[in-house]
């Protein structure tokens, strides 16, 4: 009997993926874990019922929300990564042989436990690498109480349901925002805008209070259904986000790391946003 994995994210829209075989299915303590094979996606990871992270496409998320940020920047010693327990991201990140620390705040020890064992081609040495320091906590906690500074933030979460709904909030943001070196670039994962636009536009409202410079930037990954993702941007200088496509390719040339969607040109076109999505961060 076929065995399908459905995802009930919106309340108008499952989607539905098909199990061609099931790896785990286990609860951790704080979510429901849930590891399966399929011969389109590969493995693919869900959390509670929602899809975190597939084989295929999982570059598309990771490449656009770690050298965004990072090549805009242009001088980011410090990253710090809130969620992201699949280790794609610090993978991406630690790419950047100039990036000299990281820190990864996940709230869930099993996911990084298990994404070590079973998600290798996501996360691949990144676990291993001292570059990275892991901390197992929550996220809105750690930047409430650090005295450490980073060049960029990359909040790496789950959509705002469970123990990701407070990074989705304005103290929290105000919390990120301390937490920034001068110069500092926060960079958020903002679900779809044409099925979530009240979360890009909550999250937008609150980086217009507390920084000069707001917008989002947008990618289409094939799991997360319904039009392009919003990466939500933030910083105090506006023209981090404006650099001409030749500054980029330097940057891009300099650091020397293979990507398989980002370039300059998709990173400059990414902050062209359609009128639907201008309307919705206002
Ligand atoms: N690409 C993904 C997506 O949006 O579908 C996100 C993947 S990543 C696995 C999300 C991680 O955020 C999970 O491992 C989850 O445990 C973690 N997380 C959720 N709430 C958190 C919090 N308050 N502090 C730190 N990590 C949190």
């Amino acid at each position: 009997m076929e065995r399908w994995s459905e995802e009930v994210l919106h309340d108008d829209l499952h989607t539905r993926i098909k199990i061609d075989r099931l790896l785990f299915d286990s609860k951790t303590e704080h979510q429901r874990l849930v590891l399966f094979e399929s011969d389109t996606f590969g493995r693919v990871l869900t959390l509670d019922g929602v899809v975190q992270t597939t084989e295929s496409d999982e570059f598309i998320y990771h490449e656009m929300m770690a050298h965004v940020p990072i090549l805009a920047h242009g001088r980011a010693r410090r990253v710090l990564i809130i969620g992201g327990g699949d280790g794609g991201m610090a993978e991406e990140v630690l790419k950047h042989g100039a990036i000299e620390h990281v820190t990864m705040v996940e709230i869930d020890a099993g996911v990084v436990e298990f994404s070590r064992k079973y998600l290798p081609n996501i996360c691949k040495g990144a676990f291993d690498d001292a570059r990275l320091h892991l901390v197992i906590s929550d996220g809105a906690k750690f930047v409430a109480e650090t005295d450490e500074r980073f060049d960029i933030v990359i909040i790496d979460s789950t959509d705002p349901i469970g123990p990701a709904e407070i990074l989705f909030t304005e103290p929290f943001y105000a919390n990120v925002r301390r937490c920034l070196a001068e110069g500092g670039v926060i960079a958020t994962q903002n679900g779809v805008p044409f099925l979530q636009s009240d979360e890009l536009s909550s999250t937008l409202a609150a980086f217009r209070k507390l920084f000069r410079d707001a917008t989002c930037y947008l990618a289409t990954v094939p799991t997360y259904v319904g039009g392009p993702m919003a990466f939500g941007w933030a910083s105090d200088d506006a023209s981090l986000r404006r650099l001409p496509e030749g500054e980029l390719e330097r940057r891009f040339a300099a650091a020397g790391i293979e990507t398989r969607y980002y370039t300059p040109a998709v990173h400059r076109a990414a902050f062209a946003l359609p009128p639907y999505i201008e309307d919705m961060i206002g």
